[in-house]
């Protein structure tokens, strides 16, 4: 559903509004040349119409030009009107414009966290050349339920938004983080070999890890918060659901093993 969304939202953009608002700027700009134009013939026809104020037997002439005068003022106020309202169906062009690409923004983003979300990471994975080396990170808080039966869901939204901050500081740029739902993470690394994501897998584990948290309400320490990361890295003609199952299963192994760790998948090596 996000993908039609996505698509009928990018021809409405680009076959219908771009090309409106295309248009209407190049008459708008007709105008304003034309508007210029006959602001200099005004004006010359002003000229002459005072030197012929001079000369009594130039009448006719002077009272012709002033009809031409007063047909080109109608024109002009005419113009005007139609310029003010092209100006308006302009500025909400605009507008829509603005407001569609906005709306697909929202569609892809957590409102939670502002991380991308499931269908904004899948959207945003159609950037990145599959066969480029790319690796990922699956997150997932550890004991996470306890911290909302404890404390309450509140602190736990708090507790899900400290950690994708975390996240999110922890990757460049051109890296994709995403919340795939509940207390679980993703992270694309963009062109990064496995190596490069372990060293950002293992700083996350540990800034998470340093984060002392107090419910303010109660004035009481939360216990430590920790999270369980699995890595991986993309195969050869393997596809983005293999790499994030092989992640997954990593990360299923830093919880078995004990949680508050980081596991590299089996099938990828470290070179
Ligand atoms: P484990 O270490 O095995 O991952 O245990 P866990 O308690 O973290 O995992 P479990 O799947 O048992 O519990 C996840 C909890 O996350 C259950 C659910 O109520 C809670 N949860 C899911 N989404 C949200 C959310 O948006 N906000 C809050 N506060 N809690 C959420
Ligand atoms: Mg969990
Ligand atoms: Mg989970």
């Amino acid at each position: 559903m996000f993908n039609e969304f996505l698509s009928a939202s990018h021809n409405i953009e680009n076959l219908l509004l771009s090309p409106f608002e295309k248009t209407l700027n190049k008459t708008l700009n007709k105008i304003d040349s034309q508007v210029i134009n006959e602001k200099e013939i005004a004006f010359n026809l002003k000229k002459v119409d005072g030197a012929l104020s001079k000369l009594a037997q130039h009448q006719p002439l002077k009272t012709l030009i002033n009809f031409i005068i007063n047909l080109i003022n109608n024109s002009q106020s005419q113009r005007k009107a139609l310029t003010d309202e092209l100006t308006h169906t302009y500025a909400e062009v605009k507008l829509l414009r603005t407001q569609l690409s906005e709306s697909r923004e929202q569609a892809a983003i957590d409102s939670l966290t502002g991380l991308l979300n499931r269908r904004g990471c899948q959207s945003k994975l159609q950037e990145f050349n599959i066969n480029q080396t790319h690796s990922t990170i699956a997150i997932d808080i550890d004991h996470f339920k306890q911290i909302n039966d404890s404390f309450g869901h509140a602190v736990g939204d708090k507790v899900i938004q400290l950690i994708a901050n975390i996240i999110k500081q922890s990757i460049s740029a051109d890296d994709i983080a995403a919340r795939l739902g509940g207390e679980e993470f993703i992270v694309v690394m963009h062109n990064k070999s496995i190596k490069i994501a372990e060293n950002i897998a293992e700083k996350i584990r540990t800034s998470v890890e340093k984060l002392k948290l107090i419910q303010k309400q109660t004035n009481t320490y939360l216990p430590k918060i920790s999270v369980s990361l699995g890595i991986a890295e993309l195969d050869e003609e393997e596809n983005w659901d293999s790499l994030f199952e092989k992640a997954d299963k990593a990360m299923y192994q830093a919880k078995e093993l004990g949680r508050n760790r980081c596991v590299i998948s089996q099938t990828s090596c470290l070179v």
